[in-house]
């Protein structure tokens, strides 16, 4: 990896302090929680937002790769500095205020997701979009992988929450898209080509967000089904309804299995490993009681069995199996390839089949379980990386779930993005001259390459990367 020893003591008599050219700085920036490293030539961990053009304009001077990293969380290797380089660290930049008349945060995007909720939550109001990581990763992450969450079927996700945003182009020049006011039509909407861009268009420092009011009351159900097909098709009769709940989390058999014995509980007694779907309704206690009824009619007629949680207690008991089923995957293989797709609603039963057939084709276990209001799943291909027939398996099995999902009009990823780990998929997702159309944007906003390179264009197979042995705070227990 090359050094830029020359750019980078320039840039400690710009910035002193804030750069760390330390051998345990560096290796802590040299991975993501997809666990492969490439060891950056510095970090820097800028105490205020004008350093960052400080080193995008050195950057740019002598050709020096750039990765912004919030805190690491990603799945995708898109926070990886895989051409070494400078990182940026904004774990500082994590300013948070509200705006409690106009129902908007003023956030800076080292500003954890939690943390921005419970500022929220203070006033009365509530920020949905809430990825799993929400202890941990930033807002900045959040924009730059346009992240989602278990309330996206009913909110949106971070695209649906952001009025403004400011922050650095590839070349150094502080821009700001969009002021602090609901309405903005004045020229082209740049903000938007930022969200989802994954550090690769320019470096967000701060943003506007819009909240909605918090939600008085919530209400869970735990239902369970037959099989995978009657799960998917009640969850749709209950849409047609024109039912949102804010949450509506399906598991499969397997993902079901897994929590089961993690968990040392059958879930509905004498039906171990029977698909289920955790409800959560939110509103106004008047809202919820009418929807409530609702509810609990269609669980009457459509499912194989139902709780509903009496106390905060019973909700907790509700979620675990939710919250344990990932972590307990591990007992089926060591590896593991997790992807989110979504599927349209029309196509849920084609897909449940497709998935059955995959399970049967591949001979591994593929643990399933998403949000099923917005189509949003995650597939665990599960693996052991010693065993070379397996992970053959599993790269041939990955490969058809991309086709198949395409082919059925959805998205090879919902959340997470495309990084490293989903570029060899981009293109059966995008055609030629799709590609060619973000490529063109990139290379106007970046002409040098700086931000973020190697990422979305090239193919890189991850799994086959040497992969850290090490435990992430976020990691499951
Ligand atoms: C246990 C676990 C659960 C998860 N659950 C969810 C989930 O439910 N939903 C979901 O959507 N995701 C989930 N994720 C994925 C991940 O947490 C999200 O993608 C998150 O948005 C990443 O935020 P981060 O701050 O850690 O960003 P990083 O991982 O540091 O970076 C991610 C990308 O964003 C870019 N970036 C970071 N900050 C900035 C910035 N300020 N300006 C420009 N680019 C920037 C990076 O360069 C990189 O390309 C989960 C991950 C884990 C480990």
């Amino acid at each position: 990896m090359q050094a830029y020893t020359s750019a980078t003591r320039k840039l400690k008599r710009r910035l002193g302090q804030v750069v760390d050219a330390s051998r345990a700085g560096r290796w802590a920036a040299s991975f993501d929680s997809s666990k492969i490293s490439f060891l950056p030539a510095a970090v820097i961990i800028p105490r205020q937002e004008a350093d960052i053009g400080v080193v995008l304009e050195l950057a740019n001077r002598h050709r020096v790769p750039v990765t912004v990293r919030g805190r690491g969380t990603t799945l995708m290797g898109s926070a990886a500095p895989v051409n070494g380089g400078w990182v940026i660290d904004m774990l500082r930049l994590n300013k948070i205020s509200i705006d409690a008349d106009a129902g908007m945060v003023h956030a800076q995007a080292g500003a954890t997701t939690g943390d921005i909720q419970r500022a929220a939550a203070v006033e009365g109001w509530f920020y949905p979009p809430d990825p799993s990581s929400k202890e941990y990763c930033t807002i900045g992450g959040n924009i730059a992988c346009n992240a989602g969450g278990m309330h996206g079927g009913k909110y949106g996700v971070t695209r649906d929450f952001i009025i403004a945003l400011r922050g650095f182009l590839p070349t150094g020049g502080f821009v700001e898209w969009g002021t602090a006011t609901k309405k903005f039509a004045a020229g082209f909407n740049l903000r938007d080509l930022w969200i989802g861009s994954e550090g690769m268009l320019g470096i967000v420092t701060g943003a506007v967000l819009k909240l909605v009011p918090q939600p008085a009351a919530r209400w869970t159900l735990l239902t369970s089904f037959n099989d995978e097909a009657a799960a998917l098709t009640a969850a749709k009769v209950l849409f047609r309804a024109r039912v949102q709940p804010a949450i509506c989390e399906f598991l499969d058999r397997e993902s079901v299995l897994c929590a089961e014995r993690a968990t040392g509980k059958t879930v509905f007694p004498g039906q171990s490993g029977r698909p289920v779907i955790l409800l959560e309704l939110a509103g106004s206690k008047g809202e919820l009681k009418e929807v409530e009824r609702e509810v609990l009619a269609w669980a009457k007629q459509h499912t194989l069995a139902f709780k509903v949680a009496r106390s905060r207690a019973q909700v907790e008991e509700l979620w675990a199996v939710r919250r344990k089923c990932s972590g307990a995957m591990f007992e089926l293989g060591d590896a593991k390839l997790n992807e989110d797709i979504v599927v349209p609603m029309r196509n849920y039963e084609k897909f449940a089949r497709f998935l059955a057939q995959l399970k049967r084709s591949s001979k591994l276990p593929i643990p399933t379980f998403g949000h099923l209001a917005d189509g949003n799943l995650h597939v665990n291909i599960m693996y052991h990386r010693a065993n070379r027939a397996e992970t053959k398996a599993a790269e041939h099995a990955v490969q058809k779930l991309m086709e198949t999902v395409v082919s059925l009009g959805g998205a090879i990823s919902g959340e997470h993005g495309i990084g490293l780990a989903k570029t060899p998929f981009l293109r059966i997702q995008h055609r030629p001259a799709q590609v060619k159309a973000m490529q063109a944007v990139k290379h106007a906003l970046d002409p040098r390459g700086i931000c973020n390179p190697g990422k979305m264009f090239g193919v890189v197979r991850i799994w086959k990367y040497p992969k850290l042995q090490i435990k992430l705070p976020w990691d499951h227990k």
